[in-house]
């Protein structure tokens, strides 16, 4: 059997409702799943719902992009339940420092002689928090650029003229207001890094100084073999190796829940080992 630990839902920037994700994670055999939508548990409650109904395992997640070494490093928070917390009250922040980047990138889109209002990407949007495929799915939609890749290659992306930056937290912090909040952090695909291969294993240590209970090692943008390097690495270390697709419906269509672009494939022991590690700290 197999899990998927990174997935995004119509609350964040993808384009399948969490009932929906839920429905076809069970569908195709997977024993459990984490939803992770950047900056939200907006979807935790109806995807744990469906995973009850449809008997398989469920986390509650998000995914956080946090401050590292000069670096934006993404970062899966496990087990994080909706409601008040330290964690929680922050994202609020997140929430609306995102909502004054959103404004900057539509005023720069429009510098760039392209008609895209926040009105239109708030619509495309719908109920979830607006990050930038959504301005690709405009832009799309309008004729500007043919698909997502494009659009932020040629303006959304760090470095390109619609860029706007936005407030990250600090990895330090993040991990500290994680463990106050219940949950448990893992470096989602830790290959978009700009590390040396002699810096990772002094800068996991870091983060594991600080906290850090896991890092994805099953992604699908590693070969099968790198990906058991890395899970070596996990054990080596005495954290989990967790993985998932990063599947968000027709903004990576090339991403399918629980097998990625295919080839992918995260065992049950993520999830369990995640599990595991969450009873053990519960326990002191
Ligand atoms: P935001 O959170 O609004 O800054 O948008 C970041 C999201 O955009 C990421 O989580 C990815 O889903 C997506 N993304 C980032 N870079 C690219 C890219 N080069 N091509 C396609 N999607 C991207
Ligand atoms: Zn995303
Ligand atoms: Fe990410
Ligand atoms: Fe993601």
């Amino acid at each position: 059997m197999a899990v998927d630990l990174h997935l995004h839902s119509t609350y964040s920037d993808g384009s399948t409702a969490p009932a929906e994700i839920v429905r076809r994670a069970a569908a195709i055999g997977l024993s459990g799943i984490a939803l992770t939508d950047h900056d939200t548990l907006e979807g935790i409650v109806e995807a744990a719902t469906a995973a009850a109904t449809h008997g398989i395992g469920f986390i509650s997640g998000t995914e956080l992009s946090v401050e590292w070494k000069n670096q934006s490093m993404h970062m899966l928070a496990y087990f994080l339940e909706p409601g008040a917390g330290p964690l929680q009250n922050r994202m609020k922040e997140l929430r609306a420092s995102r909502d004054m980047r959103n404004i900057e990138i539509a005023a720069k889109l429009q510098d760039q002689g392209l008609d895209v209002t926040m009105d239109e990407v708030r619509d495309e949007a719908g109920q979830g928090v607006v990050g930038r495929p959504h301005f690709a799915g405009v832009m799309i939609e309008k004729g500007y650029v043919e698909n997502v890749p494009e659009a932020f290659d040629r303006y959304l992306a760090a470095g390109r003229p619609a860029y706007a930056p936005r407030v990250r937290l600090p990895v330090d912090e993040a991990i500290d207001l994680a463990t106050r909040s219940g949950a448990l952090c893992s470096i989602a695909h830790p290959h978009t890094l700009n590390l040396r291969a002699d810096e990772f294993s002094t800068g996991f240590r870091e983060l594991i100084s600080y906290g850090l209970a896991g890092i994805e090692a099953y992604y699908g943008e590693y070969t099968p073999m790198l990906r058991d390097r890395i899970a070596e690495i996990c054990d080596e270390l005495g954290i989990v190796a967790t993985g998932g697709s990063d599947y968000h419906g027709k903004y990576k269509p090339q991403l399918s829940i629980g097998t990625g672009k295919g080839d992918l494939r995260v065992p049950d022991q993520s999830f369990e080992a995640l599990q595991q590690r969450r009873s053990a700290t519960q326990r002191i």
